[in-house]
């Protein structure tokens, strides 16, 4: 039969994540075996430990919740086993670190990640570069070559925890008289000793210094990517093995073109008599060459001029992205006399005159809109 996890905390089945570390707080204020040393407790706490175990982990909880026990499943023995040891009573409270036999810290600790941005051109992020940046970060201790002891000795046991890392003490609480235990004074909860610490690093086994490395930034790179570079971090606390170096590359805006994706966008202003008979102009690209960015006759205001692959190169992959024309046609807003007069012939000799569209209309204004494209080669 299953047991009823939700009526061993007295919380009903709704009941948030809150809800139930309230309900067994309370509970193992009553039962916990420090403040109340019957059996009969020690087997309810036992009962409220694993109903708070069950309910604060999903996929039990859905299981209790369809009717079943996930305790009694196969290997239900071994699930009830795992909470042999009561633990102590701030842990169940407060989460925090405690209990007897626990380890001496490791003297020696793997190093932290770290993180820097650079800043590269449009151009740059099309061709790929080689940047060079500063880092400064920890670094291994030369005079003492992270051991931390200026003979380079080795460290001793810790006398006044005799090598635990730990120190148990008596504390006052609500609930009487607890024993709590805590990081050994004298050794910072390493269980170890360094004789004759290092001048340098203060037997850190380590010292910050600031280094020059050349990162390799890949052409097709976006704003915002980060480039790996392992063992560049931050060696650990007693000459532990560095971390890893993340370069953050953000791309600086260009005069011309607008990255979206692999595609190149750029703007180009044509006359409204240049969008009628045709015209072409030549446009500075990325690779530092000219590109010639033919206007068709007939060209209409929003039109787009396609050059497929001539965007920004796949990163790490074949190919490239396009180069998208967005044509602008200018209308002359002042005339001369001469001006208007050959206008007023063009118009009088031509058919046509304003019409309210009968299809959907309202033109699309927005920049990248979708309107018809002219593909080139
Ligand atoms: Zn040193
Ligand atoms: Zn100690």
């Amino acid at each position: 039969m299953a047991r009823d996890y939700y009526g061993i905390l007295g919380v009903d089945r709704e009941a948030t994540e809150q809800e139930i570390k309230k309900a067994y707080r309370k509970l193992a204020r009553k039962y916990h075996p420090d403040v109340n040393p019957s059996e009969e407790a020690a087997e309810k706490f036992a009962e409220i430990s694993l109903a708070q175990e069950v309910l604060l982990d999903p996929s039990k909880r859905r299981i209790v919740d369809r009717g079943g026990d996930p305790m009694e499943q196969g290997g239900g023995a071994g699930a009830q086993g795992g909470f042999g040891g009561f633990g102590d009573i701030f842990e169940a409270f407060f989460g925090g670190a405690g209990g007897a036999g626990r380890e001496p810290r490791s003297r020696v600790q793997p190093g932290n990640d770290a993180l820097l941005r650079t800043a590269i051109t449009l151009e740059e992020a099309f061709a790929g570069v080689k940047k060079e940046v500063t880092v400064d970060t920890a670094v291994l201790c030369d005079k003492c070559q992270g051991t931390g002891s200026e003979s380079q000795s080795a460290p001793v046991t810790c006398d006044h925890c005799r090598g635990t890392g730990s120190v148990q003490e008596v504390q006052q609480s609500f609930l009487g008289n607890v024993m709590t235990t805590r990081d050994c004074p004298k050794c910072r909860g390493f269980g170890e000793i360094i004789q004759d610490p290092c001048r340098q690093c203060a037997g850190d086994g380590r010292v910050r210094a600031t280094r020059d490395l050349t990162v390799n930034i890949p052409a097709g790179i976006s704003s915002g990517m980060r480039i790996r570079m392992a063992g560049q971090g931050e060696v650990g606390h007693g000459g532990g093995p560095a971390g890893d170096l993340y370069v953050e590359v953000q791309t600086e805006p260009h005069p011309v073109f607008v990255r979206e994706g692999d595609d190149l966008h750029l703007r180009v202003t044509v006359p409204m008599y240049d969008a009628a008979l045709g015209t072409s102009l030549q446009v500075d690209n990325l690779a530092g060459g000219q590109t010639e960015v033919e206007i068709p006759a007939g060209t209409q205001p929003d039109e787009r001029i396609v050059f497929a692959g001539e965007g920004m190169p796949r990163l790490r992959a074949q190919g490239a992205g396009d180069m998208i024309a967005h044509v602008r046609v200018a209308v002359p807003t002042e005339l001369s006399r001469e001006e208007r007069e050959r206008l007023e012939a063009l118009r009088d000799g031509h058919a046509g005159s304003p019409a309210v569209d009968s299809e959907h209309a309202g033109r699309d204004e927005n920049f990248f809109s979708r309107v018809r494209d002219r593909f080139r080669r």
